[in-house]
């Protein structure tokens, strides 16, 4: 019962910063949204994807990952067993840019606090799976090439952190998939480790030696 009022208060809260997002004039990407995406998903999840930025068809309906990539960011989904509805989707910011253009540095340094952090801190999914750069610029080295670690998990703050590409991107080069299907399914392994409970926090990489 006690886990019940849980749950209905951290839904009740999650709801809160959703009313919030859709009323947010903090920084200047209010002015040119049709609607504001606040993210979609179970309160409870263990995963969490976070994207970039709604694009034209979240804009207009509010959603997020519902165009092409979200139908693809489905059928990935499928591959492990999962849907839209066992975990929990958002984006780095909840307006879409003018033009599907980057969200800025100022953009996101506003609304990652904001919103995002405060989403993460209810959900407290056991894995966060990042899908393209300016994602995993949120929890990996900002100089790491998501060519380069990609499928490479990072377990801190008790959680898995885990890379992957953008369905876009994946979309826009067919060469991807397969390698965005592996990392998928590599996601399995991680899950089964979600199940046993205890991610332990790797230790932090060795300071490189200086040679001088
Ligand atoms: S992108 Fe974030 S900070 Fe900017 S207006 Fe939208 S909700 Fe507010």
């Amino acid at each position: 019962m006690t886990g019940e009022t849980n749950l209905e208060e951290r839904r009740a809260a999650l709801e809160a910063i959703a009313n919030e997002i859709r009323q947010c004039e903090q920084c200047p990407l209010y002015s040119a949204r049709t609607n504001a995406v606040p993210g979609v998903g179970r309160v409870d999840a263990d995963i969490m994807f976070i994207g970039e930025a709604p694009g034209y068809h979240e804009d207009q309906q509010g959603l997020p990952f519902v165009g092409a990539s979200g139908k693809y960011l489905g059928e990935l989904l499928s591959l492990i067993g999962l849907s839209r509805t066992d975990v929990f989707i958002t984006n780095v910011v909840k307006c879409r840019p003018p033009g599907n253009r980057d969200p800025l540095p100022a953009e996101i340094d506003t609304c990652v606090p904001a919103y995002l952090q405060r989403q993460i801190d209810i959900i407290r999914p056991k894995l966060v799976a990042t899908l393209g750069r300016f994602s995993m610029a949120l929890f990996f080295d900002k100089n790491a090439r998501i060519s380069k670690i990609h499928g490479q998990p990072r377990r801190a703050d008790g959680r898995i952190y885990y890379p992957l590409f953008h369905p876009a991107a994946v979309l826009r080069n067919p060469n991807l998939r397969p390698v965005m299907e592996q990392d998928i399914k590599r996601m399995l392994d991680l899950i089964k480790e979600i199940e046993k409970g205890g991610i332990e926090d790797e230790p932090p990489p060795p300071k490189q030696l200086s040679l001088f």
